[in-house]
């Protein structure tokens, strides 16, 4: 469902990415853990547009990312093409970015109502069930100023499921939370990946990586240094980079 074929991506002089190669099946649960500024947040980036890539090409839900072919040529999309190419991926962020002036559920039908033209009643019905899904059906009238950070984040991940993304990305979704609330976003991602949906998850959570992931991906300086099944990385990893990290983290 993803395929990165030597992305890479320079901010001026400095290289973000240098070269990712990588392929994501259906159902997937990849976790990529790495030093901070060793791209990760950019390579999601570059998955869901909000960041261009500047070489190679990158494969989203069997479409080639920002352009469309026409015979041997292609073609940049416009704004209004990348829009609908974005759909395809849902992105849950390090900080909670609800509407505030929303309510849970209103936050929720935002998107299918503006974008997917959802009927309303439908889009409430529809968003009632995703924040039963994720333990929030009592607080479906609250302020995102009303809920714990663990509740936002949860309103945020029904809010990205509501538009039927085929890929979810979380970057760093617990980071910035109290270690208590950590749990239940980790459980309802956990769930998440039971139900099937391909992820992409950014984060530290080791444990979280090593029961949920198919697969850890381990960054550093805009390369892929490791990659395999969490034991093999996590648990017997052949770089000295990637152990460094690990015992770091731990
Ligand atoms: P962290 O764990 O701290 O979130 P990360 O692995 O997600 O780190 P990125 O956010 O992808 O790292 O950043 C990789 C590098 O690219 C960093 O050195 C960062 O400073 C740089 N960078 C990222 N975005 C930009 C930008 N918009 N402009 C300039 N430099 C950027
Ligand atoms: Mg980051």
């Amino acid at each position: 469902i993803v395929k990165s074929v030597g992305v890479r991506k320079s901010f001026g002089a400095f290289e973000a990415l240098r070269g990712i190669d990588l392929e994501i099946d259906c159902g997937e649960v990849l976790c990529i853990v790495g030093p901070s500024g060793s791209g990760k947040s950019t390579f999601l980036r570059c998955i869901n547009q909000l960041e261009a890539i500047d070489a190679g090409a990158l494969w989203v839900n069997g479409e080639l990312v920002g352009y469309r072919r026409s015979g041997r040529k292609l073609f940049e999309l416009s704004e209004r093409e990348i829009a609908r190419q974005r759909l395809a991926t849902g992105m849950v962020f390090q900080r909670f970015n609800l509407f505030p002036h929303k309510t849970a559920l209103e936050n929720v039908i935002e998107g299918p109502v503006q974008v997917l033209r959802t009927e309303r009643r439908q889009a409430e019905a529809i968003a009632t069930e995703l924040l039963a899904r994720v333990g929030l059906a009592h607080k479906r009238g609250a302020y995102p100023i009303e809920l714990s950070g663990g509740q936002q984040q949860r309103v945020a991940i029904a809010r990205a499921l509501a538009m039927k993304p085929a890929l979810m990305l979380f970057d760093e979704p617990t980071s910035a939370l109290d270690p208590e609330l950590v749990g239940d976003v980790l459980s309802v991602m956990r769930d998440l990946a039971r139900t099937g949906m391909t992820m992409i998850v950014v984060t530290h959570e080791l444990g979280f990586a090593r029961e949920v992931a198919n697969r850890v991906l381990f960054m550093d300086h805009g390369l892929v240094v490791e990659a395999g099944s969490p034991e093999q990385v996590l648990g017997r990893p052949t770089q000295a980079r990637t152990r460094d990290f690990i015992s770091a983290v731990l």
